[in-house]
């Protein structure tokens, strides 16, 4: 068997039991002391809701960071949701239009900036930041996931962004401020170091939706595109839809995070690690909360008809792809988000002269206003064409 056979059979499976996450790990990549202090990662799941970020975080982790989570059924809610979309997007259009007119007769700019207000839909997203503690041999993780319920369901897309980048942003400013002050050997680290954007199966490709929002946070966190519920497509469907959203990304200009070569000194079996992890991206992940009788063992996997997809199989999907590009490179990721993000962040902040951001509603506000100015500027222009044509024809009149 070829070194490379061997890898793709061996290196992705589980080294031990079942029930071994692998961050025991760990203490190889960084100092001891970081060993007695523990790990602090903070992981941020994002991606329309359905898609499976629950279940696979407790895959991942082996833990259930959302026992008291109600799901909720597929009538109720949801159906009322989109009745409320459509009576809401009505009246923007009426109201905007309505607007635009009445400022262009009475000139009436202070009016806008009360319509921007008025149209403003309540957010739907929620962040909801789960920490636990997990402990493999004697090492001690401090995990923190950040869900965002509702993600994609709000009207104005941008609604939710501003929640999650506003998040992000908190989170930096706290460093920031901690960093500067007298307990800084204490500081508890909980800037976003990694994003796993999920995307959906059923589609062609990115929507929208995920170009936007990855160019949103692109420059703030390290993103790791996943595609979701890979037992919905077909090997081949499969890795049509990974090359066409690299090549969308591409397109698009979306920084995702890049794993770093492996050092030439490093050992073969880590070399080929990292070539096989990169070549996965993005990874095609199954998750499941059920134990299932496989082959005469108990597995993590869904039940099928047909058979059983085994979350644990390299071969079924990348589910242990992800998980060990995530533990190897847990500290890599770390030093990205220092080294990157929060410098960006901090010298921005030093730019500034140590004023905040300005919040992004700010942000949105003056760009509506921009675009309404624009509009009130185009109306403007066409009346005054449409006055001159009048005038033109009342001279032609005139001559008669
Ligand atoms: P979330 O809203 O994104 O957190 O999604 P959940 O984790 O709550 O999952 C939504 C539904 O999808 C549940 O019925 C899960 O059992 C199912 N589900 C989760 N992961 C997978 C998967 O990998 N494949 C399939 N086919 N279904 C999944």
């Amino acid at each position: 068997m070829s070194q490379a056979d061997k890898l793709k059979q061996g290196q992705f499976t589980n080294p031990e039991t079942p029930g071994y996450v692998g961050f025991a790990n760990l203490p190889n990549q960084v100092h001891r002391k970081s060993v007695k202090k523990g790990f602090e990662f903070t992981l941020m799941v994002v991606g329309e809701s359905g898609l499976g970020k629950s279940t696979l975080i407790n895959s991942l982790f082996l833990t259930d960071l959302y026992p008291e989570r109600v799901i909720p059924g597929a009538a109720g809610e949801s159906f009322n949701t989109e009745e409320v979309t459509v009576q809401i997007s009505k009246n923007i259009l009426i109201k905007k239009w309505l607007d635009v007119y009445e400022a262009v007769l009475h000139r009436r700019l202070d009016g806008y900036m009360c319509s921007c207000h008025t149209e403003k839909i309540e957010r739907t997203v929620q962040i909801e930041a789960s920490t636990v503690e997990i402990e493999e041999r004697g090492v001690k993780l401090r995990l923190t996931v950040v869900d965002t319920p509702g993600y994609g369901d709000a009207i104005n897309s941008q609604d939710c962004f501003n929640t999650i980048i506003s998040y992000i942003d908190d989170q930096f400013e706290r460093y920031l401020h901690d960093e500067s002050g007298l307990n800084r050997r204490h500081i508890v680290d909980n800037r976003v170091h990694c994003c796993f954007y999920f995307i959906s199966p059923l589609g062609h490709g990115l929507k929208p939706l995920d170009v936007q929002f990855m160019k949103a946070i692109h420059n703030k966190v390290n993103v790791v595109p996943v595609i979701a519920k890979a037992d919905t497509l077909t090997l081949r469907e499969r890795e049509r839809l990974k090359r066409r959203i690299l090549d969308e990304i591409d397109e698009h200009g979306i920084k995702i995070y890049h794993l770093p070569d492996a050092e030439s000194d490093e050992d073969e079996d880590f070399k080929e690690q990292t070539r096989i992890l990169k070549a996965s991206i993005p990874f095609a992940v199954v998750g499941s909360n059920q134990q299932i009788e496989a082959k005469g063992k108990k597995v993590r996997g869904r039940l099928y008809p047909w058979g059983v997809v085994e979350v644990e199989n390299p071969e079924h999907n990348d589910f242990l792809k992800l998980r060990t590009m995530l533990i190897t490179h847990m500290q890599d990721l770390q030093e990205v988000t220092q080294d990157l993000h929060y410098e960006n962040f901090r010298s921005e902040r030093l730019k500034r002269g140590g004023r905040k951001a300005p919040e992004p509603e700010e942000m949105d506000k003056d760009i509506i206003l921009q675009e309404k100015e624009a509009e009130l500027r185009r109306m403007q222009e066409m009346i005054a064409k449409m006055q001159a044509q009048m005038q033109k024809q009342g001279d032609g009149d005139g001559d008669m």
